[in-house]
């Protein structure tokens, strides 16, 4: 077989089937990966959402024996919302970021990698394949950069030099022997300029990301968020795009290139205060099919509960003392007691004092304690 014929006409067909970039990769051990994946353990930067071993994430051959190459796609997604509802007093709005828009991006680009892999599978039967898009063993990342899809940026995405970081990431490891892509010969330089706009300190120098400090993976967690990011997430409902909105690379990227990604406002952006009181199944029927609400709704609620807080939306109150009061989850109970006392009103207050005489939850107790501390403030 010529594969180098093979590989333009995979290219090729992918451009049919809407895939924005493809590269192409050696399946070689992430050496770099490898050492970077172990120090990241040793420090305690990971998020526990990783899968796999360092050895697997980091060895294709172990993930598909005969491995020989990694297909890259990427798939470019909007950075700017047409008809952006405004948050206004009375009316507050949280936030989904950008990677949340639209349908769930893993199902999108997994179908286009099942596309992909079936073109491949009706050319060549011996095919043997292996895809993965985000929770899979491999990085998305580094088999992008070595397939010449883009750079890793100080942000830790990978900058592509025709969508920015704004793009979907996905592969398909093959036993075809795909001649490799040049990497992209583009870097951050001198420039530092999402280390430091980052709001907690959570890039570390030389393109290392401390997950527990980001709160794209703080929004995602379902337990009390630790105080010192309480103020510190604003609005944010899911996710945070910070590092990637102030990157030069990105300046003037917005692709609206694909249906599926286009974002609905009144989901993305929705107002806070009734999401305190939907019910699992309007959560689902409403926010089930973006990425965002893979974590189910607790998390929403209690960053949507912060993120009141932070505006100290006094509209607000009425419903925080109802979650305090009478929510079955001692997280929401508590948030929404600190929530009070960060809106700090007298009837906050009050409130807090009533609901403690009947809290029984020690953690609760101690966020209501908290909660009570602002009035001295
Ligand atoms: S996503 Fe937000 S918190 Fe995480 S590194 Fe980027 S700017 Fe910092
Ligand atoms: S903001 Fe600057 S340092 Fe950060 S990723 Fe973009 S180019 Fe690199």
């Amino acid at each position: 077989m010529d594969f180098h014929q093979f590989k333009e006409e995979v290219i090729a067909y992918s451009k049919e089937i809407g895939i924005d970039k493809i590269g192409f990769a050696s399946a070689d051990v992430f050496g770099e990966l490898k050492a970077r994946l172990k120090r990241q353990q040793e420090l305690g930067y990971q998020s526990g959402f990783e899968k796999g071993s360092v050895q697997e994430r980091t060895d294709p051959g172990r993930l598909l024996p005969g491995a020989q190459s990694i297909i890259s796609i990427a798939l470019a997604y909007p950075s700017k919302m047409h008809d952006a509802p405004k948050s206004k007093k009375g009316d507050r709005r949280g936030i989904f970021c950008r990677a949340s828009w639209g349908q769930d991006y893993h199902d999108v680009v997994r179908d286009r990698l099942n596309r992909l892999g079936a073109f491949l599978q009706e050319k060549f039967p011996d095919v043997e394949l292996k895809s993965m898009v985000d929770t899979g063993e491999l990085s998305d990342r580094a088999v992008a950069e070595r397939a010449g899809i883009g750079f890793s940026g100080k942000n830790c995405a990978v900058i592509t030099p025709e969508f920015g970081s704004y793009v979907y990431l996905g592969e398909l490891v093959t036993n075809i022997p795909f001649a490799p892509d040049e990497p992209v010969d583009d870097s951050c330089g001198d420039c530092n300029i999402c280390v430091d706009a980052c709001p907690t300190d959570a890039l570390v120098q030389g393109g290392q990301l401390n997950a527990n400090r980001c709160i794209a993976f703080l929004t995602q967690t379902k337990d009390f968020l630790p105080d010192e990011f309480r103020t510190k997430i604003g609005n944010r409902l899911y996710g945070c795009d910070t590092c990637q909105t102030v990157c030069p690379k990105n300046r003037k990227k917005d692709f609206h290139n694909h249906e599926e990604f286009k974002p609905d406002p009144e989901i993305v952006k929705p107002k806070l205060t009734p999401l305190l009181s939907i019910s699992n199944r309007q959560f689902k029927e409403k926010f089930g099919f973006i990425s965002g609400s893979w974590r189910g709704k607790k998390p929403i609620q209690r960053n949507a509960i912060l993120a009141l807080a932070h505006y100290r939306d006094e509209t607000a109150i009425d419903e925080l003392i109802r979650l305090m009061k009478e929510d079955p989850r001692p997280v929401i109970r508590g948030t929404a007691a600190w929530g009070l006392g960060k809106i700090g009103k007298t009837e906050c207050f009050a409130a807090i004092e009533e609901a403690m005489a009947k809290e029984e939850d020690e953690q609760v107790l101690f966020e209501m304690e908290k909660g009570a501390q602002f009035k001295k403030l």
